[in-house]
C-alpha cells in the first residue's frame, strides 16, 4: 500500500536532511504506527506518503502509483495544532470539506450524486465517530476530544482505503483517547491506518508494527515492544527518550529486553 525505496528529503540545501535514506514498505491491512521524538520527522514522513512533499532522491509510492494521482484514496488528519480554531465553521462543514477532495480528486462523480450524498455521508461518518449531535455545533467551541473525533470523521468521509493520521491524540485528555483507541480498534477491520503518536501504550495494544523515525527510519514489528519494555517505556519519559536517542543510533535497537535494560 506504501512503498519507499532510498528517500531523502531536505526542507531547504542549508538544512541537514529531515529524513535519510529512507526504505519502508506498509502492506494493506496493517495497523501501523509512527513514533519518534519532536522534530524526528514524523510528519515530514506523512507529508511525502501524500506527495504533498517531493523527495530529492529515492522513489514513493501510494498504492503501487505516484501519490498524487492516489492519496483520493487516503484519509488524512493532520496535525490538530495546525488547525485554525477561530475559524467560525460548524462540524457538519469541518466532515462536508472531507469530501470536496474526494470528488475534486476522483473527478468522476456527477454534481448532482455529489450533493445528494454528501450530507448523508458526513453524518455517517459523524456517527461511526460517536458524535453526530454535535454536528450544528462550532468546531471551536469543542473540546480536544471531540474535536478530534469530527477530524477523523472528516478524513472517513471520502471512504478512504488508507486512514492517515498525524498525533491525533494531542490536546486529548486519557479517558477521551482511550475511548479514541477502541474506535481505532474498530475501524481497523476495515481500513489500513497510519498512525504517527507519542503514546507508546497504544503500540502494545492495538497496532500490528511500529515505524521508529528520528531522521532514518526503522521499522519493527510490534512484539519488539510488547510485555514490559513498552509498559516501561510509556510510563517514562527518560526511558522513551533513550529509546528516541538509540533510533538515531547506527546499530538502531531492535529486540532483546535485556539489552535494552542493560542500557
Ligand atoms: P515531527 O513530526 O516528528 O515532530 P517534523 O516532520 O515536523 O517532525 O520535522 C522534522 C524536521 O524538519 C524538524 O527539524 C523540523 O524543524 C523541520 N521542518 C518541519 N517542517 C519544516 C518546514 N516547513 N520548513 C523547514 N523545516 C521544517
Ligand atoms: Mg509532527
Amino acid at each position: 500500500m506504501i512503498e519507499l525505496k532510498n528517500v531523502s528529503f531536505s526542507y531547504s540545501v542549508e538544512c541537514k536532511p529531515a529524513l535519510e535514506n529512507v526504505t519502508l514498505t506498509i502492506p494493506r491491512g496493517e495497523f501501523a504506527s509512527i513514533v519518534g521524538p519532536n522534530g524526528g520527522g514524523k510528519s515530514t514522513l506523512i507529508k511525502l506518503i501524500l506527495g504533498l512533499l517531493k523527495p530529492q532522491t529515492g522513489s514513493i509510492k501510494l498504492f503501487g502509483e505516484a501519490p498524487e494521482k492516489t492519496r483520493y484514496r487516503v484519509g488524512y488528519a493532520p496535525q490538530q495544532a495546525k488547525v485554525d480554531y477561530r475559524f467560525p465553521i460548524n462540524v457538519q462543514d469541518v466532515v462536508l470539506a472531507g469530501r470536496f477532495g474526494a470528488r475534486t480528486e476522483k473527478g468522476t462523480r456527477t454534481f448532482f450524486r455529489f450533493n445528494r450524498d454528501n450530507k448523508a455521508r458526513a453524518i455517517a461518518a459523524l456517527e461511526k465517530m460517536g458524535v453526530a449531535d454535535l454536528r450544528r455545533k462550532s468546531f471551536g467551541d469543542l473540546s480536544g476530544g471531540q474535536r478530534q473525533r469530527v477530524l477523523i470523521a472528516r478524513a472517513l468521509c471520502c471512504e478512504p482505503e488508507l486512514l492517515i493520521l498525524d498525533e491525533p491524540t494531542n490536546n486529548v485528555d486519557p479517558s477521551s483517547a482511550k475511548k479514541f483507541y477502541e474506535l481505532l480498534a474498530e475501524l481497523h477491520k476495515s481500513v489500513t491506518i497510519l498512525m504517527a503518536s507519542h503514546d507508546l501504550s497504544v503500540v502494545s495494544q492495538l497496532v500490528d508494527s511500529v515505524v521508529c523515525v528520528n531522521r532514518v527510519v526503522q521499522s519493527h514489528p510490534t512484539e519488539a515492544f510488547t510485555g514490559d519494555l513498552v509498559r516501561d517505556l510509556y510510563h517514562s519519559d527518560v526511558r522513551l527518550v533513550r529509546h528516541d536517542h538509540r533510533c538515531s543510533e547506527s546499530g538502531h535497537f531492535h529486540g532483546e529486553e535485556d539489552s535494552f535494560a542493560a542500557e
